[in-house]
């Protein structure tokens, strides 16, 4: 079936380009899977023989390394991209969107001291208040489980001195997956079970203390403890989601499942350990923060725009590789692929590179809010921030005639590429989860190219392992190119896109109408109370 749909459209096209051709393309069998548009065959085989995603992915996250909003890192990565799209002979600039509380990530030394020694796979949070030259020693207490508020108050000077462990022991370090695998059933169950009852009896042991998550810390400090210990386990093997630490002058440290198992079991058990915490960070005051933004400029309508997304930024417990590096490295090397090949688009083709999308979208919205010329002459927009996998979804995100030029886009990219993808129209807009939403929000036909999972959620996802060796180069390598061929297919298309928006559904839950989304302000002030 696809064959023949091929078939069909490339005599089509050639029938448009160059008619004499028609008959070549008919009696060559051979010649049909290449008789495309220049233009196409050109992405291809530009993404295929000369692709730089690995070296862009080797000085990005081996060189630079995570790009936490506000950190040097982050600020080096919009100067390493600028410097890439100028050799490129791309234009590209970095456009201050806001100010961040300035902080770097310094050496985090955790080792178990008694009663025996072993360095324990930790790491400080991001935001945790530096050490300077201090080494702390010192043994751990665990969050007791108190009757209410008036006894944790009581219990509280115990944490003096003491690091304190706010994360419950998980019964197992073995993902469901591997459970699943070779428990039996009822072994399975009984886990599940247990894990739940034990997850919502620990939910309930901080809420006694009459402080949150969020709250607590902040008390354990000011009641002297020396630090305060957890595990954000991500339900993998080794993985831990590392996010930031809300104390301001003791450290806030992720211990990884195994470790910390270790230290809670000897702590209930009365035996003492005692660890050794060495964590070293720079607190470097409010700095500018950026978006990267490059531009080829259109030749018959520049002041219309077609541009491609993804948010820069990223936690930093491993180096952002996956969220949102490949995303990035997607829109960086259709970009160049795009220069080379199609160097004179109709349309401008501009690329957002966002900071900050971690903390509420805010480089997007920023950028939605400071150039309504632009966003109101969006012809489409392609943003990417689901992980390495191929783009297997595409959703008309509510737009009511987007499934006419969405498909007609589609059409002309490989089968092998274009087969996996799915669509949804209309869809319904999207009112978060990354960059596109801060767009759709403001009515630009905005889309979000999803990709195949490859375990993101548990395994790469804001964790410490979300590292260069996830990367599926072969993956990314289709996505650059379906992204090169969306964008010239948007740039090309002789009519403007309809922003028409569909008559969104009726809630089942509620009865009521859903809302097409609202702008959000950005937060351009971060970080910082
Ligand atoms: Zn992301």
């Amino acid at each position: 079936m696809r064959k023949t749909t091929d078939y069909l459209h490339n005599i089509y096209r050639y029938a448009v380009a160059a008619p004499a051709m028609v008959a070549l393309v008919m009696v060559s069998g051979k010649g049909i899977a290449q008789s495309k548009n220049p233009v196409i065959d050109n992405i291809v085989k530009e993404a295929t023989d000369n692709s730089q995603l690995q070296k862009l992915a080797h000085e990005l996250f081996d060189g630079i390394g995570p790009r936490l909003v506000g950190t040097p890192q982050m600020e080096k990565a919009n100067q390493w991209a600028v410097a890439k799209y100028a050799a490129w002979g791309i234009e590209a600039h970095n456009e201050k969107w806001g100010e961040w509380r300035g902080w770097e990530r310094g050496i985090s030394h955790i080792d178990l001291v008694y009663p025996r020694v072993k360095s324990l796979e930790a790491t400080q949070l991001a935001w945790s208040p530096g050490m300077g030259k201090n080494t702390v020693e010192a043994t751990l207490v665990i969050l007791p489980d108190v009757a209410d508020s008036m006894a944790f108050q009581q219990w509280l000077p115990n944490v003096k001195g003491k690091f304190v462990m706010v994360s419950m022991c998980q019964p197992t370090g073995r993902p469901d997956y591997n459970w699943q695998e070779f428990a039996t059933k009822e072994s399975f169950e009984k886990m599940k079970k247990d894990r739940t009852a034990q997850t919502e009896a620990w939910a309930n042991r901080i809420k006694k203390t009459g402080y949150t998550s969020k709250t607590l810390p902040l008390v354990l400090e000011k009641a002297g403890a020396a630090g305060v210990v957890g595990s954000n386990w991500s339900a993998g093997f080794g993985v831990d989601k590392i996010f930031g630490a809300y104390t301001k002058t003791i450290p806030t440290i992720d211990i990884a499942l195994e470790d910390y198992g270790m230290l809670y079991r000897l702590t209930e058990s009365g035996d003492n350990p005692k660890i050794s915490v060495h964590t070293e960070s720079k607190e470097r005051g409010p700095v500018p923060v950026f978006n990267t933004i490059a531009e080829i400029k259109g030749t018959e309508k520049p002041d219309e725009y077609v541009m491609l997304s993804a948010h820069f930024d990223s936690w930093d417990g491993g180096t952002g590789a996956t969220d949102n590096g490949t995303g990035t490295l997607t829109m960086m090397e259709a970009m160049r692929i795009l220069k080379k090949v199609y160097p004179n688009p109709k349309r401008t083709i501009l690329v957002g590179h966002w900071g900050s999308e971690e903390q509420g979208l805010n480089g997007s919205r920023a950028f939605v809010e400071d150039h309504p010329e632009i966003v109101k002459n969006i012809q489409a927009l392609f943003n990417q921030d689901n992980g390495t996998g191929r783009i297997v979804n595409l959703s008309g995100q509510g737009f009511l005639h987007a499934y006419e030029y969405l498909t007609r886009w589609l059409q002309p990219a490989p089968s092998y590429i274009r087969d996996s993808v799915q669509t949804h129209f209309p869809g319904t807009p999207g009112g978060g989860g990354s960059d596109f939403a801060s767009f759709v929000a403001a009515g630009a036909p905005a889309f979000s190219l999803g990709a195949l999972n490859w375990s993101y959620g548990s395994y790469t996802w804001h964790t410490n392992r979300d590292t260069y060796d996830k990367i599926v180069f072969d993956d990314l390598r289709n996505n650059a190119i379906l992204t090169a061929i969306l964008a010239y297919e948007a740039s090309e298309d002789p009519a403007k896109t309809s922003r028409e928006k569909s008559v969104l559904p009726v809630n089942n839950r509620t009865g009521e109408q859903m809302q097409w989304p609202a702008p959000v302000k950005a937060t351009r002030k971060g970080g910082m109370d």
